[in-house]
């Protein structure tokens, strides 16, 4: 398979019609038609194999995180997806590996309508490159310096997971485990297939005050909130939605408050509320089926405080701060 049969490859089984794609993969450049009134929201994301992801993971997950972790910045900003363009950095071109990528990928797109519209192809050290382009009304993009004194912390779905499903894959080696209960798998697939909360992100207009997307740690991430807004926040550790999964496999309170904290790769969306819009944020989710969780509030001052959690882990101001700590 050369390179030319490689995109054309990639080119079909991407295929997602779109009316605002005038001339997609083929050309020297795609032509689109940017919605009217609408500001387009561009984010970009790099996977490095060995770095990213662990050196063994499956083509199809590596295709479905690689935009995944893309659509979940979109998320974040209260942007509708529309584009995608891919530069893949491939060590051989391995027809098998490519459909499975290209499956993956294709899963994500067609869930939430992104033409693949372009990209570059290289040989290389496995690295994957996407970026999006969505669509947000002017006035109602969601930034992380939006947070005010009094607004309350969410947090979408159960962080902590896919830091828990990294430790296990690390730990086997690539052996199988025992796993009566699913736990591992499960926890292994929120790590490898996170589920981008586009729609979330959308119900979000006009009533979150700022979000960001969890991919470097809920500590961390929301310390960009704070930063970004001039404010503080305090976090309680007992409301923190620890999934069933996540404790069944952690060692003590502690590991779990850890994963939950300052894990990555969880891709949920963490965002503030004034408390007159509360009310409005639970009618427009109800519909979605996420699970939402009030972990605390925005205070006058700077960064991120944990209340009621173990000594090593209170006071944590992000994950830099946190990595000085010993580690208990
Ligand atoms: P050029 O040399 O003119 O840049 P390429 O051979 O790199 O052309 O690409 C030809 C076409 O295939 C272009 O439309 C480009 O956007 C597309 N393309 C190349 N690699 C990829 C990829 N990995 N994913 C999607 N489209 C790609
Ligand atoms: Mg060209």
């Amino acid at each position: 398979m050369d390179e030319f049969d490689l995109i054309q490859r990639l080119a079909r089984t991407t295929a997602v019609p779109r009316a605002d794609v005038v001339l997609g993969i083929g050309d020297d450049a795609a032509l689109l038609a940017p919605a009217r009134g609408k500001l387009l929201a561009v984010a970009m994301d790099t996977l490095v194999e060995g770095v990213h992801f662990p050196v063994g993971t499956a083509a199809d997950a590596i295709g479905w995180k690689a935009l995944a972790v893309n659509l979940s910045d979109l998320a974040a900003m209260g942007a509708e997806p529309a584009w995608a363009t891919l530069a893949l950095t491939l060590p051989r071109a391995e027809s098998a590996w490519l459909a499975s990528f290209a499956r993956g990928f294709v899963r994500l797109a067609r869930r939430h309508r992104v033409a693949l519209v372009g990209g570059d192809t290289t040989r290389g050290p496995l690295t994957v490159t996407v970026q999006v382009h969505g669509f947000v009304p002017k006035r109602e993009a969601i930034t992380r310096s939006g947070a005010r004194v009094g607004d309350a912390v969410y947090v979408s779905g159960t962080p902590g997971d896919a830091a828990a499903g990294l430790a296990l894959r690390m730990a086997a080696h690539g052996r199988r485990q025992r796993d009566p209960a699913g736990n591992r798998e499960r926890l292994v697939a929120r790590l490898e297939y996170p589920a981008p909360r586009v729609g979330l992100g959308l119900a979000l207009r006009g009533v979150a005050s700022a979000a960001v997307d969890v991919s470097d740690g809920l500590l961390q991430d929301l310390g960009h909130v704070t930063e970004g807004s001039g404010v503080g926040a305090h976090i309680d550790a007992a409301a923190l939605p620890l999934s069933r999964a996540l404790t069944a496999v952690c060692d003590d309170a502690a590991q779990c408050l850890r994963h939950a904290l300052t894990g990555g790769d969880d891709y949920e969306l963490a965002f503030t509320v004034p408390p007159r819009r509360e009310r409005l944020l639970a009618q427009r989710v109800a519909p979605l089926g996420v699970r939402l969780t009030r972990i605390g509030e925005i205070v006058a001052g700077r960064g991120v405080r944990v209340d009621g959690a173990p000594a090593v882990l209170a006071a944590a101001g992000g994950w830099r701060h946190f990595r000085s700590e010993p580690r208990g």
